[in-house]
């Protein structure tokens, strides 16, 4: 499989880069995990408008899903014609978030898209075989385990340490994992990781790889995510940028 990184801000689109949004390729199926502000531009960008072949919302804060609400417009009102619905992914609350954040008046989007609960558990989408469970965050939050021809990619969506994504990301052979703190700061618990707390999981997991992502740029150092990060795991790692590509 191969991901493309989209956009890889935390919490807010930085002065480089949209928010989350990754898409998952196998077998010409597109997968677009996240949908955050800002990531429809880098949709285009480095995919195309239409490469989008199901969606999955890890949770419904914006950063990882109001342009969702955004491409509403791109597949209702396709100069061709309404273009047919595409499966969405995503805790329950997704169908009426998106209707009300892309307008109050004009009703459900089941046009566009066609709804599935997210609840812990392995179902298919396409070519992969997905494993979500909740994590540490204040809302209904999923990380992510995509397998597909023997290779893992784990997702870690935003979450504070927790034996759900200890358990998703077990042998993963790449683990992309938020480090949205800085190590020695007096942080909010149950909220996000820091780059030593990512890097811990990825060691006691044993991952073949772990990329940072969802560094918030405005608030952050990202030589000392990365410091505190190669201190607590050995194998390769790297920060992410919008534009990466990654075979796995
Ligand atoms: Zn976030
Ligand atoms: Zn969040």
């Amino acid at each position: 499989m191969r991901l493309t990184v989209l956009g890889c801000a935390g919490s807010f689109p930085g002065p480089e880069s949209a928010c989350s949004a990754y898409l998952v390729e196998e077998d010409d199926f597109r997968l677009l995990i996240d949908f955050g502000s800002g990531s429809l531009t880098a949709l285009q960008r480095y995919a195309g408008l239409h490469a989008v072949d199901a969606i999955l919302l890890t949770h419904l804060h914006c950063d990882h899903m109001l342009d969702a609400c955004t491409y509403v417009v791109v597949r209702r009102y396709d100069p061709s014609g309404p273009l047919p619905p595409i499966p969405v992914y995503a805790p329950a609350g997704a169908p009426d978030r998106i209707a009300a954040a892309y307008s109050q008046d004009e009703g459900p989007v089941d046009d566009v898209y066609t709804f599935y609960g997210l609840q812990p558990g392995t179902f298919p989408i396409g070519p992969f075989t997905v494993t979500v469970d909740r994590v540490n965050h204040p809302v209904e939050t999923y990380g992510v385990r995509l397998e597909s021809k023997g290779r893992v990619l784990t997702y870690s969506s935003d979450t504070a340490p927790c034996e759900a994504l200890l358990r998703l990301a077990l042998g993963a052979d790449l683990f992309l994992c938020e480090a949205s703190y800085l190590d020695g700061m007096d942080n909010p618990p149950d909220l996000h990781l820091t780059g030593r707390e990512a890097a811990e999981v990825a060691t006691k997991a044993g991952v073949g790889q772990l990329l940072l992502t969802h560094l918030v740029s405005a608030w952050g150092s990202e030589a000392d995510t990365l410091d505190a990060a190669s201190a607590a795991f050995t194998g390769p790692l790297e920060i992410v940028r919008p534009g990466s590509r990654y075979e796995i």
